[in-house]
């Protein structure tokens, strides 16, 4: 449909065909109003009964509603109309019929359940809500890359069919690999590093990663898009800088080019984070919550932190921070300790209020220590040996992280389930659609 006009660029005087969906048939008995949506926004279509041609007057009013429709008409300015314009129709088709029985109404007159919705997604993201999540989505991944590339990193992108998972445990999703066992990849962590020992040196990945975690809360997907960064030659302070960098410019971008959008959602407070995050060490976060009084049990040293907890400090510190210094006992093997002191990682997690974003660090790039924490953490160093034995061949000092793409949207438009911010949720009840 070549010759197709946008609603939003019908201009008074020009003869135009629009495309769309039905919204809404307003019938005030002599005159009708066909209102018409497409993804531009929505448009008049001016239906008389007694002076128009009346085949077309007849398809108007019997078209259901949602239907797909055709109109060719002259646009004339209307300042009664929505829109100040609406469109004299000189034909009206019908491309393809709408049942009357819709399993949710997209104008949004009628609640759904968020079940209801996304078994019927095609519908829901006609609703206007629901669409601004999903452009305002699309704009923080262009945003995102926008930003890795201004800093000379190169989008990669690794296998998620993997021989062996990240960091082992019971999170991988098993399946059949001609014949042999093989695993959806929970992370592309390990390969991220290979490459920054590679010529490109600075990486970022945006893709799917794959966890068969037991829980079943409004912030854990069982498949998640994650967002993540490696550079050669960086200190895990460096790697939480640009950390900071690419949430902010994330939320840069959605203020600056998704007004409507945030319009749509009802927000009107949506603030860009100016100020540095605050960085506390794993030792303070601990003594602030515990100082709260909050929690039914105190927090020791090498306590991992509890949702509870997580959300008392957010509540006290009221803004994105970073927890460094974490023990070195709950990092994983590939996050390296601090020179002078062994018991402490480099390992950080940056947290928005609410929950945590991100966990990245500096990484163990000496061969004999990585296989050590291999050893450690009871898992096989053979079976890694494709990732082990890079780091014979010379593999710089790097660090890097990932953050949860779903979670970032979910906090920055404050929706209280991430299902809202992925068209298709996989969780324990959701395998389809
Ligand atoms: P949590 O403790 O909150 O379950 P995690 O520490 O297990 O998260 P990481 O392995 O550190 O998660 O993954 C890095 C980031 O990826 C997390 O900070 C989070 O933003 C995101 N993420 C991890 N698992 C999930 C999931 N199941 N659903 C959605 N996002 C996830
Ligand atoms: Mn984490």
């Amino acid at each position: 449909m070549d010759e197709r006009t946008y609603t939003a660029d019908a201009t008074p005087g020009d003869t135009v065909t629009v495309a769309g969906w039905v919204h809404e048939l307003r019938d005030l008995g002599g005159i009708a109003f066909l209102i018409v949506r497409d993804t531009s926004g929505k448009i008049q279509v001016k239906l008389e009964k007694d002076e128009m041609d009346e085949e077309l007057v007849e398809t108007g009013l019997d078209v259901a509603r949602e239907s797909v429709v055709k109109i060719v008409g002259d646009v004339k300015e209307e300042p009664r109309a929505p829109t100040g314009v609406e469109v004299v129709p000189t034909g009206i088709e019908v491309i393809a019929e709408a049942e009357t029985q819709l399993p949710l109404d997209p104008s949004g007159k009628v609640d759904a359940e968020l079940p209801t919705r996304l078994d019927n997604r095609t519908l829901d993201v006609r609703r206007d809500e629901s669409k601004a999540i999903f452009e305002i989505r699309s704009e923080v991944l262009r945003a995102v890359r926008e930003e890795f590339r201004s800093f000379g990193s190169t989008e990669i992108t690794t296998p998620k069919i993997v021989a062996t998972g990240t960091e082992g445990g019971t999170e991988l999703f098993p399946i059949t690999y001609f014949g042999e066992e093989a695993f959806m990849n929970q992370s592309p962590q390990l390969f991220k590093q290979l490459m920054v020992g590679s010529g490109l040196e600075r990486v970022f990945e945006i893709g799917p990663i794959f966890r068969a975690e037991e829980h079943n809360t409004p912030r854990h997907l069982n498949e998640a898009t994650s967002i993540d960064f490696e550079s050669a030659f960086f200190d895990h302070t460096e790697a939480m800088d640009v950390c900071e960098a690419v949430t902010k410019a994330a939320y840069e971008a959605v203020a600056e080019n998704c007004a409507d959008e945030l319009e749509t959602l009802g927000i009107d407070d949506f603030e860009v984070p100016e100020e540095a995050f605050p960085r506390l060490t794993y030792e303070e976060a601990i003594e602030r919550i515990n100082a709260t009084g909050e929690l039914d049990e105190q927090l020791v040293w090498g306590d991992d932190l509890p949702t509870e907890g997580e959300h008392v400090l957010g509540q006290d510190v009221g803004e994105h921070y970073f927890i460094t210094d974490w023990p070195s006992e709950i990092k994983p093997f590939y996050i390296k300790d601090h020179d002078d002191d062994e018991t402490l990682s480099t390992g950080f997690d940056m947290m928005h209020p609410r929950m945590e974003l991100v966990s990245g660090g500096q990484r163990e790039h000496r061969f004999d220590h990585l296989v050590e924490g291999f050893e450690q953490q009871g898992l096989n160093p053979d079976e890694f040996e494709y990732y082990t034995k890079m780091f014979k061949y010379g593999m710089p000092p790097h660090a890097g992280w990932a953050i949860g793409g779903e979670r970032l949207i979910m906090t920055m438009l404050g929706l209280d389930n991430i299902r809202e911010a992925v068209l298709f949720p996989r969780d324990r009840q959701r395998l389809s659609p």
